[in-house]
């Protein structure tokens, strides 16, 4: 009987964590700008950090926070990548 108990007890307990981790995810779920994931896809991927920044994404984010110029990534230049950030903001009317 006590293994019955037990496994009773675990899945009641499993079941309730479960429930508040979904419950917890959705509500302190993070929003992120679009824009972000869009910049970032464009971005060579190379993270050199030769842009000053820690890394692609890390440059997209400056970017959409208006605290970096779209043209600092240097091993995107010869494929456009500058015009291709700027098309994005233009779009998105936040520039
Ligand atoms: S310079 Fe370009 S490739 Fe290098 S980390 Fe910055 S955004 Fe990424």
């Amino acid at each position: 009987m006590t293994i019955v108990y037990s496994v009773i007890l675990m899945s009641v307990l499993g079941l309730s964590f479960g429930i508040f981790l979904a419950f917890s995810a959705k509500k302190f779920e993070v929003k992120e700008d679009p824009r972000v994931k869009m910049i970032v896809e464009i971005l060579p991927g190379a993270n050199c950090g030769a842009c000053g920044y820690a890394g692609c994404e890390a440059y997209a984010r400056a970017i959409v926070a208006n605290k970096a110029k779209p043209t600092l990534c240097l091993p995107g230049k010869a494929s456009g990548v500058s015009k291709k950030i700027k098309e994005i903001l233009e779009n998105s009317g936040k520039s």
